[in-house]
């Protein structure tokens, strides 16, 4: 029986799935016009190891909505896209080790009255449908309207246009706009959830991709890697 590792390597070609608008995670540079980030790189380091090179790799955009699919129905061999490890998602997909730890909070305009999340209560919230950051605000604070878009772009468009009072997702990718739009906003201090992101897979009786991936992963965070890449895109 072909483990689905065998099938990468056979294939001699890795198919992963990446988020194209999460900067600086995954995004499309302005001056190369090639897919980079945070997360593209993890997916170089981890082709490198499974078939020797980091140019044998097929980027597949995913969304948050659209990414367990996309694992599921083999479109793709892995998802390495800011995805949060959640007990939920566990049941649906088999995930490796966490390679990076974000934290939920909220974007509000500069002037807001905006300070915590309990300020949340009763005022517009937008996200982006299918992420932990939707599920958090819809248990935390139950009384908060919610708005849900169905990327990045399109939700950031919304919150810029006053169709919301404050934004909210992982920090990492909040981080992000923040790089290209430097003046009239304001981050929240708190952090109301851990998210460790985490490669997922499909589940299968076999666990030697998944075993490959953590030990992937650790040497990772072992041998700097990890650092020198929270250091390349300005993130901690
Ligand atoms: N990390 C969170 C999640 O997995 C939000 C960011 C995202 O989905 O891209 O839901």
């Amino acid at each position: 029986v072909k483990t689905s590792l065998d099938k990468i390597i056979d294939r001699d070609l890795l198919i992963v799935g990446v988020s194209s608008n999460s900067k600086p995670f995954g995004f499309i540079s302005k001056s190369s016009g090639k897919i980079e980030g945070f997360d593209i790189d993890v997916a170089k380091y981890v082709a490198k190891d499974l078939i020797g090179s980091d140019r044998k790799i097929k980027f597949v955009e995913v969304t948050p909505n659209t990414r367990i699919e996309a694992v599921t129905s083999e479109k793709v061999d892995m998802v390495i896209a800011t995805m949060t490890v959640t007990p939920q998602r566990q049941y649906l997909v088999d995930f490796s080790a966490p390679y990076y730890i974000a934290g939920q909070t909220a974007l509000v305009k500069e002037d807001s009255d905006i300070n915590t999340f309990s300020d949340l209560k009763r005022r517009t919230t937008i996200v982006v449908l299918g992420t932990t950051a939707e599920q958090n605000i819809r248990r935390i604070i139950p009384t908060a309207r919610i708005v849900g878009y169905k990327d990045y772009p399109s939700a950031f468009e919304a919150f810029k246009a006053g169709k919301g009072d404050a934004i909210s997702t992982d920090d990492t990718i909040i981080s992000g706009f923040l790089m290209d739009n430097k003046i009239g906003y304001r981050i929240l201090k708190n952090r109301i959830s851990q998210e460790p992101y985490a490669i997922a897979i499909k589940q299968q009786d076999d666990q030697q991709l998944k075993t490959e991936l953590n030990i992937i992963v650790n040497r990772m965070k072992k041998d700097g890697t990890i650092s020198a890449l929270k250091r390349k895109w300005h993130i901690k």
